[in-house]
Parts: structure tokens; sequence; C-alpha cells
């Protein structure tokens, strides 16, 4: 006889926040498995990173057939690295198909999130709120835009705005353009937007490695055997994944691997090859290892930045003044638009949202010396409470949605333990997190990202916050998970 604490549960709700990749992957699965659920998404459209960033140029540089979900390749891919537009009208067409576009309510930004009376019980900045059971927190890891801090910048009388904001009423024809920062998201606008402009000029605090990659476009033909043979589309998708993790994924975290050194001088022959003029070649030839940093993957960038309207800034911004930009050695850069392409805080993750845990214990407060989680999912004291693409996962080069399809897998897993009735509340021990957490800072030394270059992946003492394990162990660890690890309450 079932007691009543193992007793199934005849209803269980399920928040999602965010209606992003994750979020709408999260909600599909929810739909499939029956269960009752709600996705949160604080904007007026869904689509997340996607949605946010629609800066020309734009695109994924994770092959198209790779970043799309498993259940649902797509033969309308134009080409092997599709645009945003294509990507946003994809997530929006799968979140539809799969009927849980209705299931989103929008304009519901989660401002708390607290755990009592063994329910999550949600505030929204619009002043209402919601109860779950179980929470599945999909709020993106680079969401939140970091923004410079240049002195004078509100002095400045263009327009001035992030990468992940870009102004579209700002006609770019015929301006002179700064774009500030060398990461993904400069190079794509750079390459996009020298034609247009009278004067595009590139403010690099770091060079870059970049990587040359053909961006193919899909035949006719190729897309008609797509739409006739959707096998086709998997076997491209299942190599490409392979490559990615035999030659990629598994080789970062290994800085000793020659395969790295493969790579380094695959990029070193790039810029040999590619940049004629001595003095420009070495102001873009970086001092660190490659893959230190995120890898740029580009054709296009050194063809851009020698066009004769291009130029690399390589001199500190002192401050920003009404006409442009005064460099540290006192020039004045006149400009009619300031891009500021400076990355994200990543810090962040849940947060600004208020989240609290057993006994009134905010996640603020565990995460004050720098965001963590147990297996990169969930974090001990915070049950029923886990994160899709949370600290600590597996980022750069890779498909997040391979990521956040092994997480919503394991996830469901633990959804099961609670909907069966095997236990009511389900969060990690401190035990394991310790042990997890410990194993990661070891392992995070050996990896690529720590052989002294700056980035986003390094935390506030220098370490790596990646998954510093191969892929491999990540499948592994999303496909069986240590029960051991968890306490059932
Ligand atoms: P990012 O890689 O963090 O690059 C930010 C850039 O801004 C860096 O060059 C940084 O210089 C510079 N910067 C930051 N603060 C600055 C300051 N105060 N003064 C001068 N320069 C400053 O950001 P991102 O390019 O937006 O890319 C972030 C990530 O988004 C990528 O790594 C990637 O994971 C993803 N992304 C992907 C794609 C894609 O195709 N899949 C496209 C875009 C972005 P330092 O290097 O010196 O720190």
């Amino acid at each position: 006889m079932p007691t009543d604490s193992t007793r199934p549960r005849d209803h269980l709700r399920v928040i999602v926040i965010g209606a992003g990749m994750s979020g709408v992957l999260a909600g599909i699965k929810l739909k499939e498995a029956g269960v009752d659920f709600a996705i949160l998404e604080k904007a007026d459209r869904l689509g997340g990173t996607w949605r946010e960033n629609t800066y020309p140029g734009i695109a994924c540089d994770v092959p198209s057939h790779f970043y799309s979900y498993s259940f649902a390749l797509n033969p309308e891919w134009t080409r092997q690295f599709s645009p945003g537009v294509e990507i946003q009208a994809y997530f929006e067409g799968v979140a539809e198909r799969f009927g849980v576009a209705e299931k989103i309510q929008y304009g519901k930004e989660v401002k708390r999130a607290a755990f009592e009376q063994g329910r999550w019980r949600l505030e929204m900045s619009d002043g209402s709120r919601d109860v779950g059971d179980f929470v599945i927190a999909a709020t993106g890891v680079l969401h939140q835009p970091n923004y410079p801090d240049i002195a004078g910048l509100e002095e400045f009388e263009g327009a001035a705005f992030h990468s992940a904001r870009w102004d579209h009423d700002v006609e770019m024809s015929s301006k002179r353009v700064a774009v500030i920062g060398t990461g993904s998201s400069a190079i794509q606008i750079v390459s996009a937007l020298v034609d247009q402009v009278e004067k595009i000029e590139l403010f690099q605090r770091t060079a870059q490695w970049v990587i040359p990659v053909a961006n193919n476009v899909f035949t006719d033909e190729e897309m008609a055997e797509f739409r006739r043979n959707p096998d086709a589309m998997l076997a491209i998708r299942n190599d490409i994944a392979r490559t990615y993790i035999d030659g990629f994924a598994n080789v970062l975290v290994d800085a000793k691997n020659p395969v790295i050194q493969g790579i380094h001088a695959a990029c070193e022959a790039n810029l040999e090859n590619s940049v004629k003029d001595p003095v420009l070649k070495e102001k873009l030839r970086p001092t660190y290892q490659a893959a230190c940093k995120r890898l740029i993957m580009s054709n296009d960038f050194y063809a851009a930045i020698q066009n004769l309207n291009a130029e690399v800034v390589t001199e500190g911004i002192e401050r920003a003044e009404k006409t442009g930009l005064r460099t540290k050695d006192g020039k004045l850069h006149e400009l009619d638009v300031i891009v500021m392409a400076t990355g994200f805080r990543v810090d962040q993750f849940v947060r600004p949202m208020t989240v609290i845990g057993r006994g009134g214990l905010a996640l603020d407060d565990v995460w004050r010396e720098g965001p963590f989680a147990y297996m990169a999912i969930s974090v001990p004291e915070f049950p029923n409470f886990f994160m899709l693409q949370g600290p600590n996962g597996p980022v750069g080069n890779f498909s997040l949605i391979e990521v956040a399809e092994l997480q919503v897998g394991y996830i469901s897993g633990m959804l099961e333990k609670i909907r069966s009735g095997e236990c009511r509340e389900i969060a990690p021990s401190q035990a394991a997190m310790d042990r997890f957490d410990a194993e990661r800072k070891e392992a995070a030394k050996s990896t690529i990202w720590a052989t002294g270059c700056k980035s986003w992946y390094l935390d506030a003492t220098g370490l790596p916050t990646a998954w510093p394990f191969t892929f491999d162990r990540f499948q592994e660890e999303m496909t069986a998970p240590r029960l051991e690890d968890y306490d059932l309450g």
C-alpha cells in the first residue's frame, strides 16, 4: 500500500522560465510527457538569443543541421551556417508545430521564486503570481549585455548601442562607425557593415585567432533531397556532431592535446596568407594559444578589415566626446555610430531574479563568490529547481541544442521521480556538490582556456568555469544520473 509520500502525484505543475531555445525544448518534452506546465517569458516574443541579437551579419557558427533539435530537423536551412533571422523563424515554427507556442505567457518577468511549503511560488514584475511544484530555469547564458565603462559616453551626439540591442532606426549607410570589441559578434558586424558604411574602425583590446570556415549555400537539389529523405539530414547532423566532439569539444579540455596545435597552425596560416600589410598583420596577431579565447570562425573578416575604409585601432579608449571617441594617444576618432560589441555578463545566469531555497536561503548568497551548479544543473537546498545552460556547462563552439536536449532528458528523469511518488523533493547533496566542484576546479586548470588569455570563460579568480571534462563524459553523466548524489525527500 503506498503511503502519502510515495503515492503518485495526481497533479504536478511545472514552470519553465524563459522561452528561448532551451525553454521551448523543455515545453515540447513536458507536453509529450503529459505534464501540466507553463512557460513564462519576460519579452513579447520567443527566441532568446535569436530574438535579442539582430545585428547585421548575425549567424550561428555551429552548422545549421547540427544547430537544430534532433527531432525537428529542418530541410529549409539555406546555408551551412544560416543567418539569425532563419534561426529565429525556425524556433517560432517549431514552437507552433509542437503546440507549445500557446503555453507561453508573454510579458511575465519573474522577479522572485521562493520554495515555500514544498512548492515554488513565483512573483512577476507585472504583479501577477504563479505556483508550481517544479521549476526549470531556461534563462540563458549570454543574456545580460556587458556595457563598457566609457567616460563621457552620454556626451556623444551620435548613436551608441550594444550589439545585442541593435537600433534598426539608425541608418548605417555612409556613416562613420566604431565597433568596440573583437568577439564573434564584432567580427560578424564588421564583415557585414564594411561595404555599407563610409568608415569602420574596430577598437581592439585583444587580437583574436580566426579560423577560416566556408559558408556554403545549399543548392535547390540538396534541399529537395533533405525534404524527400530526412535521413540525409540526420547523417549530416551525426557526422558534424562526431567531428565537433572528437575534433573540438573533447580536445579543448586538454591543453596538451596535439589537435590544438593543428588548430593553432591553421589560424596562423590564415593570418599569414590572408593579411598582406605587415603592420596590420602584427596588430591582428594574438599573443596566446588559439582556442584559449572562443575561436572566431570567419571566411570574410580578414578581407573586410583590409578594405580601404576599415581600420584597426589598438590604442585604448580614453573617453567619449560629442563627436567621437578619444584614444589614449590624444587622437579624436570622429564618429556617427558607436557599436559596443562588448559581450555579456556571464556571472548572472538566472539573476537578477531572486531565488530562495529551503529555509530562506538566497541563491545570491550561495553564489556570492560566483555561480556554480552540480553537474551544471542543480544546487543543494534548492529542491525541484533545475537549470538549462546553467553554470559550469559545456559552452564554446558546440551546439547548445545538443546540450539542452541532454539536460532536458536528465531533468525529465528527476521529474518522473516526483511524479511517480518516489519523492516530493529532489536536490543534490552538499557532499556531492563539493566533490563535483573540487573535481571541476582541478580539471579546469589543464584546459586550453587556462593557458593565459582573458575571456568570458574565466571566473573572477581567473579559473575557467565551463565544463572541463570531455563532452563524452557530459553525455554519460546526463544519460545516467548518479542518484546517490541526490537527497530525495
Ligand atoms: P565576447 O566574445 O565576450 O567579446 C567581447 C569583446 O569586447 C572582446 O573583444 C573584449 O575585449 C571587448 N571588450 C569588452 N569590454 C571592453 C571594454 N571595456 N573596452 C574595450 N573592449 C572591451 O562577446 P561577443 O562577441 O558578443 O560574443 C560572446 C559569445 O557569444 C561568443 O563567444 C559566442 O559564444 C557567442 N556568439 C556566437 C556567435 C555565433 O556565431 N554562434 C556569434 C556571436 C556571439 P577583450 O578580448 O580584451 O576582453
